[in-house]
């Protein structure tokens, strides 16, 4: 049985005094019983936001003094990128870095990403966490379920839950796991006040998610490491990015009109952003992500179809690139 879905905004007080449910800004038991859900999959205290961004811009707010610099994994999320440059009036600063070795000297808050969306780089984590400032790691494609960052000395992890945690491409969700009680208590501060904050039905959507997400990613996962192995002896294919684990491949195609090709061929697998669904997606990045990464790159999340089914779609849409 999920958490019984309460659309609540207020909750009447309780002899004259508010009780531990009020207003629905602060906290509702929705929210709360997938934040239990979600922390204990982490090892830590879970957060709820209304998306990926709300969790990052939350963390950024609460995390970062103006002038302070935000070190950041090359190749991770460009989201990540584009936030932290819109927020430089606000006196954020970034600078990108290899995360496979130490963050720069110079960093105020470490934003590292387990695997990388979409180069698919993994960070040294212990590298990250011998720096003084502190650690973020959006762990979103690895999940809790293959990695909890929290036991390898990040600070807080961040999760689109939009993703394979929801998984069913119906819900835009985000999350924050830290390990250190009064820091949880500053992120809800911010969270209350500035109101970036889940709904109940997104937070329902999210715990009936969890239900099946060991299942899903299981299969998901077998579907991509075959692809992945199958995908490197493709004629059309020059690099395979795959960390190994989980369902996110990124593999390259001789330009973006090779690219665009693949897009337009594929039928199974769905022309469309996003990862982790149900369903098949793949999408070339370089429209949103310019010059950061190979013109040819596609990037493949891959859902719960065939995997047969899948490959033959794949191999057809490559013969033809
Ligand atoms: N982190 C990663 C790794 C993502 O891929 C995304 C979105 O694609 C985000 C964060 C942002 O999440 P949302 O779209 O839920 O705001």
């Amino acid at each position: 049985m999920g958490a019984p879905l309460d659309r609540s905004a207020t909750w009447p007080y309780e002899d004259g005094q508010p009780g531990r449910f009020s207003y629905a800004r602060a906290d509702h038991p929705t929210g709360v019983a997938c934040e239990e859900a979600l922390g204990e999959l982490d090892g830590g205290h879970a957060l709820l936001y209304p998306s990926g961004m709300g969790a990052v811009t939350t963390v950024v707010l609460t995390m970062l003094r103006p002038g302070g610099t935000v070190a950041l994994a090359e190749g991770a999320y460009y989201g990540h990128r584009v936030l932290f440059d819109h927020l430089s009036p606000w006196g954020v600063n970034v600078v990108e870095f290899d995360q496979t070795g130490p963050p720069p000297a110079q960093a105020n808050l470490i934003f590292l990403e387990a695997p990388a969306n979409p180069l698919l780089t993994m960070p040294d984590l212990e590298a990250a966490a011998a720096h003084p400032a502190p650690v973020v790691c959006d762990a979103t494609v690895a999940t809790p379920l293959r990695l909890r960052p929290l036991d390898h000395g990040a600070d807080v992890v961040v999760h689109s839950a939009t993703k394979i945690l929801a998984g069913h491409d119906d819900v835009l969700a985000g999350v924050t796991v830290t390990g250190d009680p009064e820091l949880r208590e500053r992120l809800h501060l911010t969270r209350r006040l500035t109101g970036i904050v889940a709904a109940a039905d997104t937070a329902w959507l999210v715990q009936r998610g969890l239900e099946t997400l060991e299942t899903r990613l299981a299969r998901q996962e077998a579907t991509a490491r075959v692809l992945a192995e199958r995908l490197a002896t493709h004629p059309a294919v020059t690099t395979v990015r795959y960390p190994g684990f989980s369902f996110l491949i990124a593999f390259d195609v001789a330009d973006g009109v090779s690219a665009g090709r693949v897009e337009r061929a594929a039928r199974t697998i769905e022309n469309a952003t996003s990862l982790g669904g149900t369903r098949s997606k793949l999408e070339a990045r370089h429209r949103w992500e310019g010059d950061r990464i190979p013109t040819g790159l596609i990037r493949l999340s891959i859902g719960l179809e065939d995997q047969e089914t899948l490959w033959s779609d794949l191999a057809a849409a490559l013969d033809g690139a």
